[in-house]
């Protein structure tokens, strides 16, 4: 009897891990959570810092509790008339290997061969637009800036740059995002390092 029932729990456990961790390994297009967050995959194009498309995708890709953390953000800058633009989400790891071929320097670009930060579906990188118009905030500088202008922490920015950072930075924290020191832009969602590398074609 008590090795019928060690058997049941172990069943139980089973299916509860695969199950839970099927689920919490499933990207989801961002706009069929939040259609009111603005999309420009920059690696898409060529118009990125390496001159040459990184990955196919112009769509945004993140674990589903990552989409809904950034629909909770989206609600509550809608508020100051505010919204989010997404320039990268979700990036499989043959495109970080190709990043890392152009840029070996793990301050900006993370090494594939620990796995990475936007090759686990829990990394964006983000400013802040005017919902009305679409049009971007000022930042202290624009998308990948390797300089220490780009520093979460950088001082010496204008002020209504700086005040357009604490605004993206407070409403990102709030939810369960982490800033990057080197990045203004980039955000890790909270326990990122026990999520898996995905390698899913976008
Ligand atoms: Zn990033």
């Amino acid at each position: 009897m008590r090795l019928k029932n060690a058997f049941f729990t172990i069943t139980l456990l089973f299916f509860h891990y695969f199950f839970v961790s099927a689920q919490s390994s499933t990207l989801v297009n961002i706009q069929t959570v939040d259609p009111t967050i603005r999309i420009e995959i920059v690696y898409a194009t060529d118009k990125n810092f390496t001159g040459t498309v990184i990955y196919k995708s112009c769509q945004c890709f993140v674990l589903e509790p990552v989409a809904q953390a950034l629909r909770a953000v989206q609600k509550e800058l809608a508020k100051q008339g505010l919204g989010l633009k997404i320039w990268d989400g979700y990036r499989p790891l043959s495109a970080q290997w190709k990043l890392w071929e152009i840029c070996p320097d793990t301050r900006y670009v993370s090494d594939p061969r620990k796995g990475g930060r936007h090759t686990r579906g829990t990394a964006v990188d983000v400013t802040l637009i005017t919902l009305k118009t679409g049009k971007e905030l000022r930042m202290p500088t624009g998308f990948d800036d390797f300089t220490e202008k780009a520093w979460s922490n950088y001082p010496g920015a204008p002020p209504e740059a700086l005040k357009n950072r604490q605004i993206l930075h407070n409403a990102m924290k709030k939810h369960g995002f982490t800033p990057l020191e080197t990045e203004w832009w980039h955000f890790d969602y909270k326990n990122w390092q026990e999520c898996p590398v995905l390698d899913v074609q976008i």
